[in-house]
């Protein structure tokens, strides 16, 4: 951290706070140039507030160095992380694909969808039992007899089962019966479900917010992190712009920033990033080509007729087509 002193402060005044940020337990390199003082801090600067010191009426500007994300960052953890679920390796070029229908219907819609994708090749099976809608009116999911069937599909078919946990409440019983704990785009700041979910040990893929920045998205998997869960996924589904023709914007500049800024896997979402079946292989190679971990994709073998999001579930059949698709890609970046 660098705290930049307003000019011609006084050296009694620069001197206090020098003390008060070396009490916190950093030590503090003073730089006296003709008007600005500067004060690098280094070593741990954890218990400083950075608000507080703005607040200081004889700070001028601090400039942060290091990220805050100190355990999803990549400085202090360089390689990638690889998160085992049931056998299957997610991360380090490793291409996971997640596929099943938007929310859990039917014993008979389930089966028929996880023995469509697992054919295809799909490694994860997704559907949600406990669904977050925008109205309380729509369909909110078959909740725990989802969980059970599940269940059912993994003892079936083999593929673990990642779906969403919406509360707090129901935590305890979501974690029981998924490999992988969703947290929604609209929980990902519910500060008290990251703990929670910190606290279990069971693989966690976080979305990311509508409208959060990448920090924000990092230090949402901090708090997981932090409270001893290391094994969070990212999963980029498009962040909420001007643009009307899609749901959201798929913000693919995410996969190689995230990249770089951290260690974690990340997948894309282009369903729910773009609300329309159509777009979703062509945003699906895109990923893939831009290098990242996996992807979750909404299959439906009756969309016409799904509960949730059958605008942008694909039918099994181009769901086959698209894994052809970016398994070619795949193999192209693997040159
Ligand atoms: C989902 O995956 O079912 C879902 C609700 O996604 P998101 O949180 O990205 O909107
Ligand atoms: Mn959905």
């Amino acid at each position: 951290m660098v705290v930049v002193m307003k000019p011609r402060t006084s050296v009694e005044i620069i001197e206090k706070l020098s003390k008060k940020l070396e009490s916190l337990g950093c030590s503090v390199h003073k730089t006296q140039g003709h008007d600005y003082c500067i004060l690098g801090l280094v070593g741990d600067t954890s218990r400083i507030d950075p608000s507080q010191i703005e607040a200081n009426d004889y700070v001028d500007r601090l400039l942060r160095v290091q990220h805050p994300f100190k355990l999803a960052g990549r400085t202090f953890h360089p390689e990638n992380t690889v998160i085992d679920v049931l056998g299957h390796k997610i991360g380090d070029g490793n291409l996971t694909v997640m596929a099943g229908p938007c929310a859990v219907e039917s014993e008979e819609q389930l089966l028929t969808i996880a023995h469509a994708v697992k054919e295809q090749g799909a490694h994860i099976l997704r559907g949600g039992a406990f669904k977050p809608r925008t109205s309380p009116y729509s369909f909110q999911g078959l909740e725990e007899e989802g969980l059970k069937l599940l269940k059912k599909a993994r003892e079936i078919t083999g593929m673990p089962v990642v779906t969403e946990v919406i509360c707090l409440e129901t935590f305890d019983i979501v974690e029981a019966y998924a490999d992988i704990v969703q947290i929604g785009a609209r929980n990902m700041q519910n500060f008290a479900l990251l703990k929670k979910a910190g606290k279990s040990k069971t693989p966690v893929l976080l979305k990311r917010g509508m409208s959060a920045t990448m920090e924000e998205w990092l230090m949402a998997a901090e708090y997981i992190m932090s409270e001893g869960n290391p094994n969070v996924i990212l999963c980029e589904r498009g962040i909420r712009t001007f643009e009307k023709y899609t749901r959201n914007t798929l913000d693919l500049s995410a996969v190689p920033m995230v990249k770089e800024l951290s260690h974690l896997p990340i997948i894309v979402d282009p369903s729910h990033a773009t609300g329309k079946w159509s777009m979703v292989e062509p945003l699906s190679k895109a990923a893939v080509a831009v290098g990242v971990d996996g992807l979750i994709i909404e299959v439906h073998h009756q969309p016409e007729l799904a509960v949730s999001d059958g605008a942008q579930s694909l039918k099994p059949e181009k769901f086959a087509h698209l894994m052809d698709s970016v398994k070619k890609i795949a193999q192209i970046n693997s040159i």
